[in-house]
């Protein structure tokens, strides 16, 4: 008897839930799929338990009768893939005939749905694939499925699931890529009965900005910008976002092909090339980009779940990004909103820059005017300053590198014996030492002795805080909130008084006192997004060194930003007391020499 047998077909099925059913989110990926698939303009998603509990999409597409709703539990059962030349052409989400098998074979489902042309619906509830039952019911038309005990039979995969509130965030976060690339269609979350996102469809393009400014959240009000252009033979639609609403991590790119999410290197790195000027180096745009090109210049079918393409011509596609966005990003459009809401060092010095006043009385339109010069003034700073930082910085790296060598230096108490010679390009210090030219890095220099600061602050238990006169209101993402909760105490002992207000509000009521006037909301959101990210399995340690070097970071000078010869002096005074040796924030050298002979060298003196 030979041994090779066919796998029982349950197995089967098994075995392909798991390159199609890896956790809820993917579950839910599918259901919303077959419903865009069906022509439903109304599609509810509900999740209890971040969906492992039960998970369904209702949708009022148009249905199936008695025996598609049979069959499209069976494998490969599709009825939008009939031919091979129907892959290539593929205008549907769905083709491979799996999704459904797949997720019935791992839980417990219900499926209902009625055509609109039949006056009674059928239902059929499966188990772990064995269908129990079939019966003719009275329901609305489309379709409604029902999942319920994800991965009860299958302990395995259920021991890899993470807490039932990082898969609601997933959840979220596919209604929201599903419901960006769909305007039309009327998305609603709703989470263990209460109501999460809601996308109603949008008419035509501002309701679709206003609507991807709801999705987004609060923060996104009035800070996105339509763009529609053309690179050859693609289109590049979408919305672009003030570079203020930036963010340490690239989950702000929402990128679509033909109306699917994807995640490409070559998109992602197109968009942020085209933001290159506006953002510091580590931050990342909220962009929206909408690629419309002719199915055959990409193979979306690389992947299981279909998240990675493969485009004939990546290089094209990246030109055709760039040439639309650039010349839109340039017009810099969220200046003309009247309202700058993030303020930058400027390259003119502070007095030249008159304060806009916030008192009423005297004329709006001039305030206006003013504000926008002040707006302008700054970014005209910024871009130079973009320009600059580029040659200036090395990707940060996330250990400490080991000290610095600095030939011409005394020592690394000997920074107040330095003579300060002034600022070259608005970024290092140029100063002479006993054995030559000593050339510091003020942004790096400053964060340093910041970062020491706090460090010591912290040890003694007083990082100085500042309350603030009014208390600043912060929106926050789920995995946010998550982080606050779970760092609240780590947050207070760096200065932020920061306290949850109910779901996706935070309210910050004081804040580090290095922070004053930086913009210090901002910085916390930074913090509670980088911790997030970085979750409760770095040490306590880590983390809160991560919150003082971002602390220190933005407390200090930046690159750009002038320094008066006393600023100088003093910045170098505070130099002494600091272990340049010590484990650096950023990992960046502070300190350059240049020796006489070296110099000498140069002019061939030697
Ligand atoms: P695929 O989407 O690849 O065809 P699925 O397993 O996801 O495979 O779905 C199988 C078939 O079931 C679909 O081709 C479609 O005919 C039908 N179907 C699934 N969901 C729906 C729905 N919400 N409304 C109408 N028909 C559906
Ligand atoms: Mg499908």
């Amino acid at each position: 008897m030979g041994r090779v047998r066919s796998l029982p077909e349950a197995l089967r099925s098994q075995i392909a839930a798991g390159e199609v059913v890896e956790r809820p989110a993917s579950v839910a990926k599918e259901l919303i799929e077959n419903s865009l698939d069906a022509q439903a303009r109304s599609i509810t998603l509900e999740i209890e338990a971040g969906g492992l509990g039960r998970l369904s999409v209702t949708d009022d597409g148009e249905g199936m009768d008695r025996e598609d709703a049979r069959a499209c539990l069976g494998r490969h059962a599709t009825s939008k893939l009939q031919t091979v030349e129907d892959l290539v052409a593929l205008t549907t989400y769905g083709f491979r005939g799996e999704a459904l098998p797949s997720i019935a074979s791992v839980s417990r489902l219900t499926l209902t749905t009625r055509q609109p042309s039949l006056d009674e619906g059928w239902r059929v509830r499966v188990e772990g694939g064995t269908v129990l039952a079939e019966e003719p019911v009275g329901c609305t038309v489309g379709t409604r499925i029902d999942v319920r005990d994800l991965f009860f039979n299958v302990p395995a995969r259920r021991k890899f699931q993470k807490s039932a509130r990082s898969e609601a965030t997933h959840v979220e976060d596919t209604l929201i890529r599903m419901a960006l690339s769909n305007p039309g269609v009327d998305f609603r979350l709703v989470e263990d009965g209460r109501e999460g996102v809601r996308a109603p469809a949008a008419s035509d393009e501002t309701h679709e900005r206003e609507r991807a400014e709801m999705v987004l959240g609060k923060a996104a009000r009035g800070q996105l910008f339509s763009v529609d252009g053309r690179g050859g033979p693609y289109r590049v639609h979408g919305l672009v976002a003030n570079p203020a609403l930036s963010r340490g991590d690239t989950k702000g790119l929402y990128t679509f092909v033909n109306g699917r999410f994807v995640k490409d290197r070559t998109l992602n790195h197109a968009v942020i090339e085209s933001y290159r000027t506006l953002l510091e180096v580590g931050r990342f745009p909220v962009v929206i980009l909408k690629l419309e090109i002719p199915p055959e210049a990409v193979d979306v079918n690389v992947h299981p779940q279909k998240l990675e393409v493969r485009f004939a011509d990546g290089s094209a596609i990246h030109h055709a990004v760039t040439s639309v966005l650039t010349p839109l990003l340039r017009t810099t459009p969220w200046l003309r909103t009247g309202q700058v809401t993030y303020s930058m060092p400027s390259t003119t010095p502070v007095a030249a820059v008159a304060e806009p006043s916030s008192s009423t009385g005297g004329d709006l339109a001039e305030l206006h005017r003013a504000r926008a010069k002040e707006a302008l003034a700054r970014f005209a700073g910024r871009m130079e300053r973009g320009a600059l930082e580029e040659r200036v910085y090395t990707p940060p790296v996330t250990t400490g590198r080991p000290p610095v060598s600095t030939p011409g230096l005394g020592g690394a108490t000997e920074f107040s014996r330095l003579r300060a010679l002034g600022q070259v390009g608005l970024t290092y210090l140029l100063c002479e030492g006993p054995e030559g030219l000593v050339v510091l890095d003020q942004h790096a220099a400053h964060e340093r002795v910041n970062f020491e600061k706090l460090r010591a602050g912290l040890g003694r238990g007083e990082i100085p805080a500042q309350r603030l006169l009014v208390p600043l209101r912060i929106s926050l993402t789920r995995a946010e909130e998550e982080a606050l909760q779970t760092h609240a105490e780590l947050l207070g002992r760096a200065g932020f008084d920061v306290s949850s207000l109910g779901p996706g509000d935070a309210l910050l009521r004081s804040v580090p006192a290095l922070l004053h006037g930086k913009q210090p909301e901002r910085v916390c959101k930074e913090l509670l997004e980088e911790l997030a990210e970085s979750g409760a399995s770095s040490p306590l340690q880590d983390a809160l060194d991560a919150v003082l070097a971002r602390v220190a970071c933005h407390g200090s000078v930046r690159a750009g930003d002038p320094m008066t010869p006393m600023e100088i002096n003093a910045l170098l005074q505070s130099l002494d007391g600091v272990d340049l040796g010590a484990h650096c924030p950023h990992g960046r050298p502070v300190v350059r020499a240049i020796s006489l002979d070296a110099m000498a060298a140069w002019f061939d003196r030697i």
